[in-house]
């Protein structure tokens, strides 16, 4: 940008950062997956929650699921659910703002609880952690006593005190396999304690909890994608049914996909999950054609950048956890972390 031009920018938007990335400067990252028309709309954003994370000394922790223009410009961490865990652990600035759902948050909290941790939007929720209560879980306990719980990270921090430990879909055979148990009870995605059970010998006992994203998929969804492209690499999410799962040429978490695609470079590749997913590999492997299947994440999109932006200029909504409930769950997460560190078994 020419000298005027920025001076120009600068008069007419008294919100651009006086020093530090611009938006105009990250607009290379995403123009295969942004048009100039959009960007156009965000740029102002954008340029205010780089200037704001300054201010608030805040670092920006976003899905996987996030649309191309947060996790590509202003997220300082990327991830899967797992990857995001981990390093909200060992955060050092003084405040997380978590571009994801609300239990993500949570999680966040309960592995870095001397932070502020905000959500731009309390309402992003998550059909898989409304479908249990911690009395469900206590119920459960009852009906098979000495069953150890294995807890998708997926549920809110009241399911996971009540748990033996968590798990992530990219770990969640290694977390069932720690116990030395040959009966677990996994909650709540009915149709990843399927894609488990496949990969296991310890019995699943399964709840009945689904992910409404990634319940749509049906086989005949990947029969007609092999139809109209052929050649096309199918990667399924094991949130998925697992009829889904078995037609698909490999099935792994988001972070794995996104290893897949990474490694192997397919010429051609459709992700079966959250849509925003294949916009954000697309940027990290120009070369790969995606076809992209599209569900989206009602929750997840309540993110945006003005919800950003306004989440760091008003400070909320902060996420805070009972403490009761806290400790209880961050050993569940915490012993989730120490099985991918190959910590001691359960
Ligand atoms: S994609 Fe499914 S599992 Fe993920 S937040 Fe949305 S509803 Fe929950």
């Amino acid at each position: 940008m020419s000298t005027e031009a920025a001076a120009m920018r600068q008069a007419i938007r008294p919100d651009m950062p006086p020093d530090g990335p611009r938006a105009a400067d990250l607009y290379a990252r995403v123009k295969r997956v942004v048009p100039p028309v959009e960007w156009a709309v965000f740029e102002p954003d954008i340029d205010a929650i780089l200037r704001l994370k300054r201010e608030r000394n805040a670092v920006i922790l976003a899905h996987n699921y996030q649309t191309p223009e947060i996790f590509n410009t202003v997220a300082d961490i990327v991830g899967d659910s797992l990857a995001l865990a981990r390093e909200a652990a060992d955060v050092d600035a003084d405040v997380i703002v978590m571009c994801g759902v609300h239990f993500m948050a949570e999680t966040a909290k309960l592995m870095n609880p001397g932070k502020t941790v905000l959500i731009p939007d309390l309402k992003a929720g998550c059909s898989l952690a409304e479908s249990i209560t911690g009395a469900d879980v206590r119920a459960l306990r009852v009906a098979h006593p000495g069953v150890p719980v294995v807890t998708y990270v997926n549920t809110s921090a009241e399911v996971k005190a009540e748990s033996d430990i968590c798990c992530t879909s990219g770990n969640a055979v290694a977390v069932v396999e720690s116990l030395g148990a040959d009966r677990v009870i996994f909650l709540p995605d009915e149709y990843l304690a399927r894609n488990v059970a496949a990969q296991t010998g310890v019995e699943i006992i399964p709840w009945q909890g689904r992910c409404e994203v990634h319940e749509r998929f049906v086989p005949a969804d990947i029969e007609t994608l092999r139809r109209d492209h052929p050649g096309i690499e199918v990667l399924a999410h094991p949130e998925c049914d697992r009829s889904v799962v078995e037609v698909a040429d490999f099935a792994g978490s988001t972070a794995e996909m996104a290893r897949y695609v990474a490694e192997r470079h397919p010429s051609r590749v459709a992700l079966i999950t959250e849509c925003s997913m294949s916009d954000n590999v697309a940027v990290a492997n120009p070369g790969v054609e995606f076809v992209r299947p599209c569900n989206l994440c009602p929750h997840m999109k309540r993110i945006t950048l003005p919800r950003i932006r306004h989440a760091l200029e008003t400070m909320t909504a902060e996420v805070n956890i009972p403490v009761e409930v806290a400790e209880r769950a961050r050993r569940a997460v915490e012993r989730m972390v120490a099985v991918g560190r190959g910590g001691p078994r359960a």
